[in-house]
């Protein structure tokens, strides 16, 4: 057994994560005077949800008529008709008070004229239950709302007299041997002293698993860290097939260029130098829908004609539009692409990729976070101790499709609803029991990695997990490449065991780091891409190219995907009931019955 010295801390909550969820929570909690700890492997403010540009919906209704029956029928739709309703609903009735909240704490949103919070339009929200014209939802705070969330949420977690513990990595969760989480061994990643958080109630907050894809819009840390843990419990990881590819993503940085780039003109082309979308969207082109825009680019690449040394990758052309469009229309574009492709755009094309932009899958709960481990008699089953939420969680709102700004409205309104039934369950007047022998698993674990002297080294294991991904279970799937792919993976997987790691030290050990986090992309895409390999029919973004319709009567159902060397998979249904009746001014079920999601 790997002797350790640790620090035992002991809370009434603690939260893994410092994003958006995981910071709301923490706030919630901490609010509640129940004692709370965040622990962070990044500064709160550098997480991924720093770069949510767009905004949060929410049917405030400043900038027209709005209602949150309307919000919650294009999030039906959005999800292909994958989403639990109760979840649904909640999140859109929600939404408006979850908002105000914000505002009140301090988030500096932008203003109407007449000093509301001003809203935008986009993709996928309307009016009329998908039968009046586009509405303004998204309320926004300029370009950086996700910016402004996490710095005012930290500034109000500190208010609160929460506890953070900063470049802190969780490494494994703790159970007792009935299944009830207890908290996480985690490492102090700057001292390199270890310590055991013990907890009534832990919430897992950390984030997505972009970064099992060669090509992510996601920050490097997105390593999905807590489906990696929840796993390893023998836990399950829901609807993992479900992943939204954004079709420009700067070739090898992964940073997105917005549609706006095609909006004002640009094109893509191939090796041969051809407007290959022509070919497949003669009306649309290149301003196709973006899952659309994806595959077609994906068709090209894999079809030999993907430009770059290796056949890879696209070309966006800009170089055709006058320089002072550039300049005044899309000024941020020609810096990413100056700095991370090394590319002027008025004179070459931008290489990009499609490229993973948001997880729809993860650690299955309910609407209040609290995490599942359902059976065949109970699908609904908890598990005592533990909650996830934001995009490590799926509650399930985006079934197998994710409307743009749904997610910061997720983070906010579960990562509330999580922090108000932590209230409600965690006993303050007790001590947290803890399983001394799942604690010194978690050390094992980690020792064998830290010696770990196999031949493979952390950087190449990981991208060849990242190509497989890339290559086999991105946007074009087929029964023979999802099969194929599939037997790939577990090649790759294996290799784990192989994993050669350097550096023995505690202290700013980045190697060791890497490879804890490579073992949690692991299960992650494996989860993914079985999940898909099984999957026959089309929906949302799983778009199969042997089975094209969705497939309710067989497929309208959750994937749940157990990860222990192979994966096994179950099947839970969709929560098809609303939380409260049409008298009781709930949504008319009428409404949302499933019918073909076009826009
Ligand atoms: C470029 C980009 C733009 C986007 N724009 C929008 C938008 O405009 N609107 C919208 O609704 N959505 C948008 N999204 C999606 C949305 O921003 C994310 O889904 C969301 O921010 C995720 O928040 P989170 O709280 O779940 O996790 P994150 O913000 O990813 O934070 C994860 C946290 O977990 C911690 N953590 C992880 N693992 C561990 C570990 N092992 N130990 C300790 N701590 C750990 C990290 O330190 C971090 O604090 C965008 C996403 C991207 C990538």
């Amino acid at each position: 057994m790997a002797a350790y010295e640790y620090e035992t801390h002991t809370y009434d909550a603690i939260v893994v994560g410092a994003g958006g969820s995981g910071l709301r929570a923490t706030l919630g909690l901490a609010e509640q005077g129940l004692r709370t700890a965040c622990i962070t492997k990044v500064f709160p403010t550098r997480s991924h949800t720093v770069a949510a540009q767009g905004g949060i919906a929410a049917s405030l209704g400043n900038m027209g008529e709005d209602n949150w029956q309307w919000h919650m029928y294009d999030t039906v739709k959005g999800s292909d008709w994958l989403g639990d309703t109760d979840a649904m609903e909640y999140l859109a009735r929600e939404a408006p008070k979850a908002v105000y909240e914000l505002e009140h704490y301090g988030v500096p949103f932008s203003r109407t004229e007449d000093g509301r919070i001003y809203q935008r339009p986009f993709g996928g929200h309307t009016t009329q239950f998908g039968e009046g014209p586009p509405v303004q939802r998204t309320c926004a705070a300029a370009d950086r709302t996700g910016h402004a969330i996490l710095h005012t949420l930290y500034g109000q977690s500190l208010k609160n007299d929460a506890e953070f513990y900063i470049e802190y990595f969780a490494i494994d969760l703790v159970m007792s041997e009935d299944g009830q989480c207890q908290g996480v061994v985690a490492w102090s990643l700057e001292d390199g002293t270890m310590h055991v958080f013990n907890a009534k109630m832990t919430v897992l907050a950390t984030g997505g698993y972009g970064r099992a894809y060669f090509s992510a819009t996601s920050a490097h840390t997105c390593t999905g860290d807590g489906g990696g843990m929840v796993a390893r419990q023998g836990l399950p990881l829901q609807d993992m097939e479900f992943v939204q590819f954004h079709p420009t993503g700067i070739y090898g940085a992964g940073c997105l260029i917005t549609e706006g780039a095609r909006g004002e003109g640009g094109y893509l082309t191939n090796s041969e130098g051809e407007r290959f979308m022509e070919r497949y969207a003669p009306t649309y082109k290149d301003l196709a829908s973006r899952d659309v825009v994806s595959r077609c680019m994906t068709m090209e690449i894999r079809e030999g004609r993907g430009v770059g040394k290796d056949g890879d990758h696209i070309h966006l052309n800009l170089n055709h539009l006058p320089k002072e469009a550039l300049h005044e229309r899309l000024p941020g574009i020609s810096e990413s692409a100056k700095i991370f492709a090394g590319v002027d755009v008025t004179k070459e094309p931008i290489p990009v990729l499609p490229t993973v932009h948001y997880n729809m899958g993860g650690i299955p709960t309910n609407y209040w976070g609290e995490v599942l481990h359902p059976t065949a008699e109970d699908p609904d089953r908890i598990v005592p101790g533990l909650m996830a939420v934001g995009e490590a969680g799926c509650a399930s709102v985006h079934g197998a499709n994710r409307l743009g700004s749904n997610s910061l409205i997720d983070l906010v309104v579960f990562g509330r609803a999580a922090a108000i039934k932590a209230g409600e369950v965690v006993d303050r007047g007790s001590n947290p029991s803890l399983n001394q022998a799942s604690v010194d698993k978690a050390f094992d674990r980690f020792d064998g990695f830290r010696h770990a002297k196999g031949n493979v080294p952390t950087a190449e294991l990981r991208a060849e997990m990242q190509k497989t991904m890339q290559e086999d279970a991105a946007v074009f799937r087929t029964d023979e490449t999802l099969a194929e792919g599939v037997e790939k993976m577990y090649g790759v997987a294996a290799k784990l065991d192989d994993i050669s790691v350097t550096d023995r030290s505690l202290v700013w050990n980045s190697d060791l780091m890497e490879t804890l986090e490579l073992t949690n992309l692991m299960p992650n895409a494996l989860a993914t891409i079985v999940s898909a390999e099984a999957r026959k029919e089309s929906r949302g973004a799983h778009a199969q190219e042997d089975h094209p319709d969705r497939d309710d009567e067989n497929w309208r159902k959750h994937t749940l995907a157990f990860v222990n060397g192979k994966v096994d998979l179950e099947y839970r249904p969709v929560h098809l009931n609303p939380l409260i009746g049409h008298n009781e001014g709930g949504i008319d079920l009428d409404k949302i019955k499933p019918k073909a999601r076009v826009y």
